[in-house]
């Protein structure tokens, strides 16, 4: 669930925002005034996904918070209120380090979409800056099962398997993030080039028959473990 941070003093103005953001699926915060806005979103990590942050405030004034955030490398999106667009806030809000901006009064459907823009800008970035594990080796051994990438072969307790194309694939995807919750939406992204509102139940016939080769009891895997309510993760030594 996003977290959100509404920063307003407008009790009306801001328990609406609650009210329509929770029923968005948003948790939510409401606080109103800068100082305890800054109180609660240290530098790193931010306990919050987003900020929602009018500009006058009792105190400091909303150009003031996000300074501040900025100069204490905290870089939660910031979606400033400004009173009736006036072009100078705009800027100076830019200026200070917000991210978008909406004019008071606003169409709470405008809103709702800008939040989604920022958050869904912020998950493609953390994506592209997470580091991928480097691809397992042509042929790769664990346990007492190995696997050949390149012939798409998989040995396991004396038996020979052939695998198909994408259930080497698959294999291979899971073991380049061993020991890592691997979700249904990340394989059917990744492994089939599809997107993520797909099917993904044809993932759980693959993991079935990839436990088949693997495992010596498929009803109990200990390598291509299920991670409740996520996908697979692949265990090259269990410690069970
Ligand atoms: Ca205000």
């Amino acid at each position: 669930m996003n977290r959100i941070l509404i920063v307003e003093d407008e009790t009306h103005l801001a328990e609406g925002l609650r009210f329509n953001l929770e029923a968005e699926g948003y948790g939510v915060r409401v606080v109103d005034n800068g100082e305890e806005a800054l109180a609660l979103l240290p530098a790193g990590e931010a306990p919050f996904d987003l900020v929602v942050l009018d500009i006058m405030l009792p105190g400091i004034d909303g150009f003031s918070v996000v300074t501040e955030l900025r100069r204490r490398e905290q870089f939660v999106p910031v979606l400033i209120l400004t009173a009736r667009g006036r072009p100078e806030e705009v800027l100076r809000g830019f200026e200070c380090g917000a991210d978008d901006y909406l004019s008071k009064p606003f169409e709470l459907a405008i809103l709702l979409a800008r939040i989604r823009g920022l958050l869904r800008r912020r998950e493609w970035l953390a994506r592209a800056a997470a580091p991928e594990p480097a691809a397992p080796p042509e042929v790769y051994r664990f346990a007492d099962v190995i696997i050949d990438f390149t012939t798409l072969e998989i040995r396991a307790r004396g038996e020979k398997h052939q695998l198909t194309l994408m259930e080497a694939n698959l294999l291979r995807y899971l073991v380049q993030h061993e020991g890592r919750a691997v979700s249904r939406k990340a394989m059917i992204e990744d492994v089939w080039g599809l997107r993520e509102d797909t099917d993904t139940r044809p993932i759980d016939n693959f993991i079935v028959r990839l436990r088949r080769y693997i495992e010596r009891e498929p009803s109990r895997p200990r390598y291509l473990r299920t991670v409740r309510g996520v996908g697979y993760r692949f265990v090259a030594q269990p410690e069970d």
